[in-house]
């Protein structure tokens, strides 16, 4: 029996030749696996059908040899590729569950130097000039569209899903951003329809009825020149008419300037959206963005906003995302922070996607976790995110784990980290930890500080007692208007209005975040209307696109924060696809950036600096807070190491510099995994 409390997000779905489970959509990833033995997708994809998820679909494919987002990215363009897909339906089918391939035309979105478009028009943020179609040209890559899915169908998918969303090739077309034709393809809205209309009537008429279609519509595009509501709303109606069987939703295309993923925004943050085009159509419509927990996505079904949730990064957090909440053990989800650490910036990095709370996503084959033949007693001091992920997965595998910490909770840094407006998510995965390490046995020593006289009865020992944080040679830093980060963010010393932060690294941009909100009611990403009106979003969509044209201007920060670094390069915090984000809020609320500076010293004044050009300046500030990295904290490496006992030291205590929470957990299972 479904658990009352979600029971429309768990009801089955009858499309009418076939049925789903649940509402539940697994989204869209690239994870890289695409490119690599079909038997490592076929495990990832394995692993979440048994989870129990409706429908999942896999990255994108490219339809033709334009159609690549890079020149060995996948495709399904020949009986061959058909052939090797096979081991991935065959593996999910046999683990009960539905999967749909995406097929994708990059169009001018692409790292290829042969790419199409519409028109002859270079995307902001790739480097090359795309080459219009010819209207014979067009043609063949509709037709392209419509192979690929006879070869998907071939290959034992249940469906396909049309990329028609994130601004590529079908946008392209749709928009005046993207299509200055004047002749059959471009023009009049139903002139630019026309691809993307085509593209599913030959898919359909290439398939038949009986075969999945999903088309992942922009419902917003969030750029200068993008569709109108009226637009948007026209082609969900003439989608359905073409044969479409689900719509799914795609916010914002890659240029546009608002975050639409990030853990900034707040969860359903645009739901709105969706449900405009629910209401003119009558195939199912799927939400998505930044839902990541079924009592959300229930509320989103209930109020009528969509049929369906998509949801794609939560299923690289935990594969039994929707086992747990048919089982009433919503406590145990691990859930998707948003942080896109371990996935977008892995993808835009070259490399495999994993997830930061969970390692084993996308390794499924390589980071396997058995039991134990030999059940050992293990102490592990540090319940930071190296200590906790370490304790779950001995326990998991079979071992006596006692975990000791200082503190009175769980969580080392992330106590700290989760206070930051835009990181709340951070509470979840501590939730996470408690409900887990609970329920494997985990024996909890909290609240008093280890020496390694408490160890004696140990077999082995982890170390796991994070950073110390640097204090720099800078004269003046022991000034009383002189802080540490930990001042501010752990033990909530006054600060004053004019601030200096010596580190521009994610502390520091962090701790700037956070004095920028302190003391206002609600940060924007727990509130939906803030937000919108924070980036500029217009809700009503009187303007194309869905932005407001000027960017909406927050109330002025009521401090002066300016954040410094030696370095000359940017200052944006460290991640690759969340950098621009933290800088387009930080100066929006009138934050300043500086980089390449010397620090001369700190004197009742305020901080003297060098900038690039050599000149001197007196920041005159009431406080200098210093975020200037961390060491490792290995006070008890010695005396434990003196008593003979095997001993591991993970995490921040491993090695401080460059360590995040990924490396932390990922640290973790693996030694877990080995011990
Ligand atoms: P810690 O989290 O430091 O945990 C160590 C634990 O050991 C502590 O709880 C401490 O009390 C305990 N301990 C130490 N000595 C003893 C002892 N003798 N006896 C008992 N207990 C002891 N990382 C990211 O990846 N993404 C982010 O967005 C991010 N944001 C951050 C924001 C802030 C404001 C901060 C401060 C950090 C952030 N980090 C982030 C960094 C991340 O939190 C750390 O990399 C991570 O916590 C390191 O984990 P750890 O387990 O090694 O150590
Ligand atoms: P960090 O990223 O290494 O940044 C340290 C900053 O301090 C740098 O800007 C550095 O710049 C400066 N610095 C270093 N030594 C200094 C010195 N002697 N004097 C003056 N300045 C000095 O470390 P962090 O900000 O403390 O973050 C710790 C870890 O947590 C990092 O791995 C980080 O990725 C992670 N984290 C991640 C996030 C996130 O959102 N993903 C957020 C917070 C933290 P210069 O040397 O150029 O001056
Ligand atoms: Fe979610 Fe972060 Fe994991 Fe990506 S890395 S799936 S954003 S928790």
């Amino acid at each position: 029996m479904p658990a009352a409390q979600h029971a429309k997000l768990l009801e089955p779905l009858n499309l009418g030749f076939t049925t789903l489970k649940n509402r539940v959509i697994m989204g869209s990833m690239h994870t890289g696996l695409e490119e690599e033995d079909p038997a490592k997708l076929a495990a990832f994809f394995a692993r979440r059908a048994q989870g129990d998820v409706g429908l999942m679909i896999t990255g994108g494919f490219a339809t033709s040899e334009t159609a690549v987002l890079w020149p060995g990215a996948g495709r399904m363009t020949s009986e061959a590729d058909a052939l090797r897909h096979r081991t991935v339906t065959d593996a999910v089918h046999a683990a009960g569950g539905k999967i749909a391939i995406q097929l994708l035309h990059a169009g001018r979105q692409a790292y290829n130097v042969n790419m199409v478009s519409a028109s002859a028009k270079q995307s902001p943020i790739f480097p090359f000039t795309p080459r219009a179609l010819t209207a014979e040209e067009i043609e063949q890559e509709i037709d392209g569209f419509a192979s690929a899915a006879g070869y998907a169908k071939m290959a034992g998918y249940d469906g396909v899903e049309v990329m028609g969303s994130e601004g590529y090739l079908l946008n392209q077309f749709l928009t005046e951003r993207g299509n200055e034709r004047t002749d059959e393809w471009g023009g009049t809205f139903e002139k630019r329809m026309r691809f993307p209309l085509e593209v599913v009537r030959r898919i359909r008429a290439k398939v038949g009825a009986e075969f999945i279609i999903v088309y992942r519509m922009s419902m917003l595009d969030l750029v200068p020149d993008g569709q109108s509501l009226e637009e948007t709303l026209i082609l969900a109606r003439e989608l359905e008419k073409a044969g479409v069987t689900i719509l799914n939703t795609g916010i914002g295309w890659h240029e546009a300037k608002i975050p639409t993923i990030a853990t900034q925004v707040p969860r359903g943050a645009f739901t709105w959206a969706t449900r405009k085009i629910k209401e003119v159509v009558s195939i199912p419509v799927a939400a998505s963005n930044r839902l990541n927990m079924p009592d959300d996505a229930e509320r989103v079904l209930q109020n009528g906003d969509a049929d369906m949730i998509a949801m794609a990064r939560p299923f690289l957090a935990d594969p039994d995302w929707v086992l747990k909440t048919k089982e009433a053990r919503v406590n145990e989800i691990n859930t998707c922070i948003g942080c896109n650490q371990a996935c977008l910036d892995h993808t835009f990095g070259g490399k495999r996607c994993s997830c930061l709370v969970n390692p084993q996503a996308c390794h499924e084959t390589e980071l396997v976790f058995v039991k134990t033949p030999a059940r050992k007693k293990i102490a592990v001091v540090g319940a930071g995110p190296a200590g906790m992920s370490f304790s779950l997965t001995a326990a998991q595998r079979g071992h006596a784990v006692t975990l000791f910490d200082a503190s009175p909770e769980i969580g080392g840094q992330f106590n700290i980290a989760k206070q930051v407006p835009g990181k709340e998510e951070f509470h979840e995965t501590i939730r996470y930890f408690n409900t887990m390490l609970n329920k494997e046995g985990v024996q909890l020593k909290l609240g008093q500080r280890i020496s390694a006289d408490d160890l004696k009865d140990f077999d082995e020992v982890v170390l796991a007692t994070g950073i110390i944080p640097n204090v720099p040679s800078l004269p003046g830093v022991d000034h009383p208007k002189v802080m540490g980060y930990l001042d501010v963010l752990k033990h909530g010393k006054p600060v004053g209005q004019r601030v200096a932060i010596v580190g521009g690294g994610g502390i520091g941009v962090d701790t700037a975040e956070f004095l920028t909100h302190h003391g206002s009611e609600q940060s924007p990403s727990t509130s939906i209307e803030d937000f919108c009106e924070f980036w500029g979003i217009d809700r009503e969509q009187k303007a194309r696109g869905g932005i407001a044209g000027v960017k909406a201007q927050p109330e002025a920060a009521t401090r002066q924060i300016t954040i410094l670094q030696r370095k000359p390069k940017k200052i944006a915090g460290p991640g690759k696809t969340t950098g621009w984000i933290h800088r387009a809020a930080l100066e929006a609320k009138g934050v300043r950036l500086m980089s390449g500076v010397e620090y001369i010293g700190v004197e009742d004044a305020g901080l003297r600096i060098r900038t690039p050009d050599g000149a001197e300046h007196l920041l005159e500030v009431d406080n200098v807070i210093v975020c200037a990295g961390q060491h490792p904290n290995r006070e008890l490496e010695e005396s434990v190491l003196a008593m003979g006992k095997p001993l591991h030291i993970i995490g921040g205590a491993f090695k401080a510099a460059e360590l995040d929470a990924k490396e932390a957990i990922n640290q973790g299972a693996r030694l877990a995994a080995t011990v």
